[in-house]
């Protein structure tokens, strides 16, 4: 679960981490007033979206030239005219996708008079098994760049979780952020104290782009996104509480209901699939045979008819599925009661696109037969190579 910028340095603050003051805002009116609280004499008017990127981000329904989505203002009116263009806006940004994300809120902070922009983020390292903290002195909008053209700027430090961040590996990290002075001050406090947040509130990315070293020396968080571990989020209503709907995708919201797992996608056929290793396995010989899945689905292996009819409704839903593959081994799961949600949804929502099932397992006969004496529309396949290259024929005839 992803939260917005501004929720993420409340966070961080209420553990002592340095943040500007700022004010998040949700309609023009809010605005003058807020930016008069914070007093400026600079403001920064920052679009709250589950995105980064948004600083060269470019807002749709603007002209090209059109300033991005983290702007500053000198003065009031000039404040004002920016939340004016921004807000309800929809900001394209490198990880937004062409559609781009709508903003529904701004954040005004207090502009900061930045020296040096660092990168900074603690994640959990695979192959170590640790928290690592992931540094580099060359911060900023373009950390993607450094880290495919010059790697060796970019720092390692694991943490061994019994010990937690010791001066040494805080010490390490001040050297790689080549710190001194207040800020080597500012960081030896800092470290530990994003480490602590790391790992009470079961974070899986926190990510602070850019920390900067200020003109008075002094460190301070300028940028934060923070994603919680959906596992954990269980005890940890607080968090909870500070999801945002609106951010996240309808169809997967919806699955969730379910306890279906999940993803929307962008390629044209729906997948429904039970078993997370032959889900994957279905996307990928979709691909080899030359189209793109539209989602990964994985119904689990205890799905009921109901279940099985949710689902089917969740890919119907998609405007961009062209066809569906059905790809069930029965196990635990019986191919009859796949086939009945399969019949009872095509049934409740119309089957407007091509459908290939493949059954196999426990109770595969009464399963097929279910499906022939429907009378619909269905295109039956005898293995997953079968299938997959059924489904692409029919998605690339239509
Ligand atoms: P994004 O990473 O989504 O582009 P950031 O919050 O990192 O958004 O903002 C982009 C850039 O805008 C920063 O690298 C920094 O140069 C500038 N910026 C952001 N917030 C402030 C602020 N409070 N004061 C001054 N400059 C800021
Ligand atoms: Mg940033």
């Amino acid at each position: 679960m992803n939260i917005h910028e501004y929720q993420a340095k409340k966070l961080l603050a209420s553990y002592g981490a340095p943040v500007a003051k700022g004010i998040p805002i949700f309609s023009k009116e809010e605005a003058r007033k807020a930016a008069e609280e914070l007093g400026g004499p600079l403001w920064v008017v920052k679009s709250q979206i589950h995105a980064g990127g948004r600083g060269k981000g470019k807002f749709k329904e603007l002209p090209e030239d059109a300033k991005g989505g983290v702007r500053l203002a000198f003065d009031l009116d000039e404040m004002q005219a920016h939340v004016d263009e921004m807000l309800g806006n929809t900001l394209v940004t490198k990880q937004t996708g062409p559609a781009g994300k709508q903003v529904n809120q701004l954040y005004l902070e207090d502009g900061a008079d930045i020296e040096r922009e660092l990168y900074l983020s603690l994640l959990v390292d695979r192959v170590t098994g640790q928290v690592a903290f992931v540094v580099s002195t060359e911060g900023g909008m373009d950390i993607e760049a450094v880290a495919e053209e010059t790697p060796e700027k970019i720092h390692n430090i694991s943490i061994d979780p019994d010990a937690g961040v010791t001066e040494a590996n805080a010490s390490a990290i001040c050297d790689a952020l080549k710190l001194d002075g207040d800020a080597r001050a500012d960081g030896m406090k800092l470290f530990p104290i994003l480490y602590k947040a790391f790992t009470e509130k079961d974070m899986s990315l926190l990510e602070i782009n850019p920390l900067i070293v200020m003109k008075d020396g002094h460190l301070r968080v300028l940028d934060a996104k923070v994603s919680f571990d959906g596992n954990a989020l269980f005890r940890h209503p607080d968090i909870v509480e500070l999801r945002d709907l609106t951010e996240e995708d309808d169809k997967e919201i919806e699955a969730s209901k379910y306890d279906l797992a999940y993803i929307a996608l962008d390629g044209t056929i729906g997948c429904m699939v039970n078993g997370a290793g032959l889900a994957m396995s279905t996307m990928d010989i979709i691909k080899l045979y030359g189209e793109e899945p539209a989602n990964f689905l994985d119904v689990g292996g205890g799905a009921n008819a109901e279940k099985v009819t949710a689902a089917f409704k969740i890919i119907t839903a998609d405007p961009n599925v062209k066809g569906i593959l059905v790809n069930i081994f029965g196990g635990i799961m019986r191919c009859d009661v796949i086939a009945e949600g399969v019949l009872t949804a095509v049934k409740e929502v119309g089957l407007d696109v091509p459908l290939v099932v493949r059954l196999e397992g426990t109770k595969v006969a009464e399963g097929k037969k279910l499906i022939e004496e429907s009378g619909l529309n269905v295109i039956p396949a005898d293995d997953l190579d079968d299938a997959a290259q059924k489904i692409v024929a029919a998605v690339k005839g239509a």
